[in-house]
């Protein structure tokens, strides 16, 4: 098996890039993950970085909706990380992750973005950039469109009225982020939608009229998560179990007809996801997979094993310390047996097989391993 798969990529070797992806550059790395993998160590294989601490939006389910901007302000001011020091970040992740996901707060707002979306596409690392899209406008697309693989467009509701509410914004904030889509299709950015299912956002997927207003708006795929209640809050914004069961029917019957007859965008998140929240009321996963990524907050952090578990004691600086070294800490264990996260879908899917996983912000990827690591596409 281990030498098929060798002259399986010398058969290759010609083949340099797939979909703009490094092709040799990231089996390199999928062999050293597998390796390491082989031996019981566990390293990152995805790296999520959170570029700054300010957004300008003001969604409840998010810790960077905070009210008060202008201490946001100050906050991001006081511990974001530089530009040179995200690039010395960049330089060691980018030895273990074949892929770049590049979010915030709002990762647009930060005046080195560009630069800094370049500095990744100079190092071979594939980049999704994750935007609420309301400052695109001010970027050069056409620019962008040479350094990403595309943008995932966090639109949580296609209507206005939900999508205000959902995301505290204002009707004048809404129709710039509609002409903001627009702009990314005049510009032919790839781009697809990223909602989160809260109880004010439920009706468009019952009724299937967010599929429609997702396509006319660009996007040629969807993806979505039910909503992961923040435990620092005293709010609820999940749905009741009933309503979830409504949306997940009638996403799966959504699935079901696309996959007959095309026409409407294509739903990333397979459809045991949905499956799952029906019979059980949440996501299935037998250990969680938080470790398979790397989550880089603003200031050079990784908290070990998640956000949840903040704390001193749990929170390492990349600026200090190696990969190697965090991800030796002994805080990993918690994730060995910790099932808290019931619905966020990002969690479920990185619990899931490495193939399933691939398939939702790093599609191509998923591509290049059942075509050339296909032994991976089982592994957890
Ligand atoms: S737009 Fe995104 S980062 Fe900003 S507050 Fe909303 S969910 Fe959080
Ligand atoms: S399941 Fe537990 S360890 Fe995994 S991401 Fe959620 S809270 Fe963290």
């Amino acid at each position: 098996m281990r030498t098929m798969t060798r002259q399986k990529y010398s058969g290759h070797f010609t083949k340099i890039v797939m979909g703009g992806v490094d092709t040799i550059r990231t089996l390199k790395l999928l062999g050293k993950w597998s390796a390491n993998r082989a031996v019981g160590r566990r390293r990152p294989l995805i790296a999520v970085f959170s570029m700054t601490h300010y957004c300008n939006f003001y969604c409840p389910m998010c810790p960077f909706g905070d009210a008060d901007k202008e201490g946001q302000m100050a906050l991001a001011r006081r511990k974001d990380l530089t530009t040179e020091q995200w690039k010395a970040v960049f330089d060691k992740v980018s030895k273990y992750c074949v892929w770049a996901i590049v979010e915030g707060g709002e990762p647009t707002s930060r005046p080195d973005f560009m630069e800094l979306v370049k500095y990744l596409h100079g190092l071979k690392m594939p980049v999704t950039l994750i935007s609420n899209c309301s400052l695109l406008h001010t970027i050069d697309l056409d620019e962008l469109r040479k350094h990403i693989q595309f943008v995932t467009c966090s639109i949580d509701s296609t209507y206005e009225e939900s999508y205000c509410k959902v995301r505290g914004v204002n009707p004048h904030m809404y129709r710039r982020v509609m002409d903001n889509l627009h702009l990314l299709t005049e510009h032919k950015v790839s781009h697809y939608f990223n909602s989160v299912i809260t109880k004010y956002n439920t009706q468009e997927f019952i009724d299937q009229t967010y599929f429609d207003r997702a396509r006319e708006l660009g996007a040629s795929a969807v993806s979505f998560t039910f909503v992961e209640d923040r435990s620092d809050v005293d709010y609820s914004l999940l749905p009741d179990r009933q309503t979830m069961n409504k949306v997940c029917e009638s996403i799966l019957d959504y699935m079901g007809k696309q996959k007959e007859k095309g026409g409407g965008p294509q739903v990333m998140i397979p459809p045991e996801y949905f499956r799952q929240i029906l019979e059980h009321g949440r996501g299935i996963f037998d250990e969680c997979g938080v470790w398979k990524s790397i989550f880089v907050n603003g200031d050079g952090t990784v908290m070990v094993p998640c956000w949840k578990f903040n704390g001193p004691e749990n929170t390492y600086s990349l600026l200090e310390h190696s990969v190697d070294e965090i991800w030796s800490a002994p805080q990993w264990d918690i994730a060995r047996t910790c099932h808290d996260c019931e619905v966020l879908g990002c969690i479920w899917y990185s619990s899931q097989p490495v193939s399933t996983f691939a398939r939702n912000y790093m599609r191509g990827l998923g591509k290049i391993i059942s075509q050339e690591r296909p032994e991976l596409a089982e592994a957890v």
